[in-house]
């Protein structure tokens, strides 16, 4: 009996198929792909059951001419490359010609299209690779794809699937990357029959932001503008107060692509570093244009990796890109009342095809019954956009202005500036102000420190000594000098002018401590992370009357920082209420 045998065509497709399409996602990636491909500037999405049993995408491109159908459908068929050498300069998204004939092969498919040439359009079903309909079909042009029953002849496949709300929530996502990288055409997608994104495609970023996140987010967007020789970065980031817990939503687009990138979170988490908690993360929705010869693109079927060539440049472009936009905003939360969340989506009870899909969704009702209902146009959603006026509380023209009222509760500095009354932590800003002159000494390395004499000799427990030993440069840096005396006696000669109210010892100490818990090498953050700690120690409590003077003395301190907003915990320092505020509170205007 021979045991060496060919697969049959089918069973190799399947394969290749799982490839390709690994859940419901994949295959709406690769066919919206396709109709961006085809030029269009319109294209409908529309799932059921988190697209294990409907897929819909429709568009307004080219359209697939009728004697190119069936070859559409082999593998490795593409009207994009006709050899290697093209796979390099190929400018579009799908070139490797299996989508098509991956997902026949593990759904059933149904294809209506047209192209203007042709006079009439073509519908095509194919199910499990198996041809079963090619007709004449009253469509317009463009292209609509139907695939239902999601691996229903792999079994094994489906089963893997995960939850309907889950596999929805993967092409959520996939849509909203697609809106943000394509501002130019008009998507709109739906599911289990509500439309839960749509974007006009006026080619406008900052629309497409404000319809997937809402106003409240969308006011509390940065703009990032930034152009180097070989590297620009623009965009969109989130002031500090809008943080998230993950990275999910730092979104990056390199050369109109949505990627995945650690180096570029990295980036993201250098810039917001004095400005977010530990293990908070900021939104971003940032466009980076590189010339190809800057990346390593390796085209794997399932995923798109990119290695930047000069990832440094990269990662410093993204950094000082982001830093500029938040050091040139003034970022004191205001107040407000609480409004009323954000509509992210319209649920109408029935849906209104568009113009250019109606005639293709009229197609597929006549081929089958299709529960698809045709209603009144929805309401159009509401648009403003509320480009805040910055004023800046900061300036020193405003300084001038400042009326500083007094403090409350021995704790909250008052003061009122242009219609706003502002409110200052001064534990928060005491804290900030010793902060920053402490990373200051230590980045510009001003050790300064003071003789001791006659030195004072204390006992390092084994531990102690051997961190001190592993970092004895940083205790050089921070303003120590230390000497071995004998046994586990140590002999400190100098130590840090600033002590930050700690004694020498119980300084050294808590430096000891710290750079004990460090696993690896003493980085920068470990320090600086420290350095919080020291200042915050020897801060003004809440709780503590400050004279006027006094109280001018941390405001002006403050206010003469590059980030006076928040503490180095991440905590905000300033807040304010408009006067518009206070006067809706008194019901003064509505
Ligand atoms: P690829 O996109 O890698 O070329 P696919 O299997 O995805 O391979 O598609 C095969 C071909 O079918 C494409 O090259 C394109 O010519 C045609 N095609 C697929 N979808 C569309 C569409 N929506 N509009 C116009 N042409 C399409
Ligand atoms: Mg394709």
């Amino acid at each position: 009996m021979s045991k060496i045998h060919v697969l049959d065509k089918l069973t190799i497709d399947k394969i290749a198929a799982g490839e390709v399409v690994e859940r419901p996602r994949s295959v709406v990636k690769e066919l919206m792909e396709n109709a961006i491909d085809a030029g269009s500037d319109q294209i409908t999405v529309e799932i059921k059951n988190g697209g294990i049993d409907y897929i819909r995408v429709t568009d307004n491109g080219t359209g697939i001419a009728r004697e190119d159908i069936k070859t559409a459908f082999m593998r490795h068929a593409t009207s994009k490359i006709s050899n290697i050498d093209d796979l390099i300069s190929v400018s579009s998204l799908g070139f490797r010609g299996e989508a098509l004939s991956s997902i026949a092969g593990v759904s059933r498919v149904e294809l209506m299209t047209k192209t203007n040439t042709d006079i009439c359009g073509t519908r095509y079903v194919i199910d499990g690779g198996r041809e079963l309909v090619f007709e004449d079909a009253g469509v317009p042009d463009g292209t609509t794809i139907l695939v239902k029953n999601l691996f229903h002849n792999i079994p094994a496949r489906r089963k893997f699937l995960k939850t309907a709300m889950t596999e929805s929530s993967y092409i959520s996502a996939l849509m909203e990357q697609m809106m943000l990288s394509h501002p130019e055409i008009a998507f709109k997608f739906i599911s289990n029959g509500s439309v839960k994104l749509q974007t006009n495609g006026d080619n406008e970023i900052r629309n497409v932001i404000f319809k997937l996140y809402g106003k409240d987010v969308f006011d509390r967007m940065l703009q990032v503008n930034l152009e180097r020789e070989n590297i620009s970065v623009s965009g969109y980031v989130g002031k500090p107060e809008l943080s998230r817990s993950n990275h999910h939503y730092e979104l990056f687009f390199v050369n109109g692509r949505c990627i995945s990138s650690t180096i570029l979170n990295k980036a993201l988490d250098e810039a917001y570093k004095s400005y977010l908690m530990m293990h908070k993360y900021p939104y971003a929705i940032l466009y980076l244009n590189i010339p190809g010869e800057f990346l390593d693109v390796n085209v794997h079927p399932a995923k798109l990796e990119i290695r930047f060539l000069q990832a440094e440049a990269v990662y410093t472009a993204v950094t000082e890109a982001v830093k500029y936009a938040l050091q040139n905003t003034e970022l004191i939360p205001e107040e407000t009342e609480a409004e009323e969340p954000p509509v992210r989506s319209i649920q109408p009870a029935m849906i209104i095809p568009e113009p250019f899909e109606r005639e293709h969704i009229a197609a597929l009702q006549a081929s089958e019954e299709n529960p698809y209902r045709i209603s009144m146009p929805e309401k159009p959603a509401k648009q403003e956009f509320m480009q805040a006026e910055q004023i800046s509380f900061l300036s020193e023209e405003a300084r001038k202005s400042h009326r500083l009222i007094g403090q409350i509760f021995d704790t909250y500095l008052l003061v009122e500036y242009d219609e706003k009354l502002f409110l200052i932590d001064q534990h928060a800003a005491h804290e900030k102000i010793r902060y920053e002159r402490l990373v200051r000494q230590y980045r510009e390395n001003r050790n300064d420190s003071q003789l001791l004499n006659p030195p004072i000799i204390i006992s390092f427990s084994v531990p102690e000594a051997d961190t001190y030993l592993k970092y004895q440069d940083q205790f050089i840096k921070a303003g120590f000098e230390i000497e071995h005396f004998g046994g586990n006696e140590y002999a400190i000669r100098s130590v840090p002018t600033e002590l930050y109210g700690l004694s020498e010892t119980d300084y050294l100490k808590e430096l000891l401590d710290i750079l004990s818990e460090i696993r690896t090498s003493a980085d920068m953050e470990s320090i600086l992370a420290h350095l919080a700690t020291v200042s915050c120690k020897g801060a003004v409590k809440a709780g503590k009357k400050l004279s006027p003077a006094e109280a001018e003395t941390l405001i002006r301190e403050l206010l003469s920082l590059e980030n006076p907003y928040n503490c180095p915990h991440g905590r905000p320092v300033i807040i304010s209420f408009s006067k518009t505020d206070l006067e809706k509170k008194f019901k003064r205007i509505v």
